[in-house]
């Protein structure tokens, strides 16, 4: 039986477990029922069930356009995925299962689901066979796994530009030690054959790059979209850098200017705007 190493909340928000029976607490949404809603990309607004997956192969810290910094805003995930569990893949499935209602849609985050693909694809075909439901994988695009698009229905995918780069100064500025899980690792964020492979082979994918600087155009347009071939523009979306409220709204100017001007899509990020940075939701 595979087994997969979940982070801090699991699957999530969910108000029974594996047998049926109700949860002591009540979801971090505050809301006494399971589900929340997909917050980016073109299923924005999707009635959902999420699973969190530990660990992540990046260390992103981005720098925005004031000067600020602004890290991966699951770092419990990807920085320090010490709040963990092992999972069997009939424990997530039975949960799902309670928890799923009227809902069609999960789902697989991070940190970088990929770095556990055997498990993920046991995961998915049991989705798949047990309940049918819609699956969204979410990933850095550094990885890619064939067995997967048999059962995923929809790749998010968000290469990571330079800006995310944390570099000895921005991890000090969050007292992370600069050792080769940070900094180095970074080395890997640019894949191309693998994002080629995503284009090529998955049924359904959005390109969703986080964006604070205006010369994060160049780079998306000469980096990525002049390499690659066979994606549809509209799958092209920008979203705002920020985990918090302010901070989105620091880069949404400069994202919205960048969208109309490029004609790439906008996405928002609903469940920082309704529930703000909390984890869990
Ligand atoms: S790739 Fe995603 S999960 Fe990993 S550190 Fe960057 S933002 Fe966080």
């Amino acid at each position: 039986m595979e087994k997969l190493m979940l982070v801090g909340e699991g699957v999530f928000p969910v108000v029974k477990d594996a047998e049926g029976n109700a949860i002591a607490e009540i979801p971090a949404t505050g809301w006494n029922i399971s589900g929340t809603v997909q917050g980016e990309g073109k299923l924005a607004g999707t009635p959902s069930l999420f699973i969190r997956l530990a660990s992540c192969n990046l260390r992103c810290i981005w720098q925005m356009d004031d000067g600020s910094f602004c890290r991966c805003d699951t770092s419990y995930a990807s920085f320090h995925p010490n709040d963990k569990k092992a999972w069997n893949v009939d424990e997530i499935v039975n949960v799902i299962k309670q928890n799923i209602g009227a809902m069609q849609h999960v789902v697989i985050t991070g940190g970088e689901p990929l770095l556990q693909k055997n498990g993920v694809a046991a995961l998915c075909k049991s989705i798949k066979e047990n309940l049918g439901l819609h699956i969204t994988i979410e990933t850095n695009g550094t990885i890619f796994c064939e067995e997967l698009t048999k059962y995923v229905d929809l790749f998010s995918i968000s290469p990571k530009l330079s800006n995310s780069v944390p570099s000895a100064e921005r991890l000090k500025f969050y007292n992370e030690a600069e050792t080769p899980s940070s900094r180095y690792h970074h080395e890997v964020r640019k894949n191309m054959p693998v994002l080629q492979s995503y284009i090529d082979k998955s049924n359904d994918l959005q390109l969703k790059f986080v964006v604070a600087k205006q010369s994060d155009a160049d780079e998306i347009i000469n980096d990525y979209l002049k390499v690659l071939k066979g994606y549809k523009k509209c799958d092209t979306m920008l979203m705002p850098l920020g985990a918090t409220h302010e901070q989105i709204t620091k880069s949404n100017p400069i994202v919205l200017q960048m969208c109309i001007q490029n004609g790439w899509k906008y996405t928002p990020r609903i469940h920082i705007d309704i529930f703000g940075s909390k984890q869990g939701v």
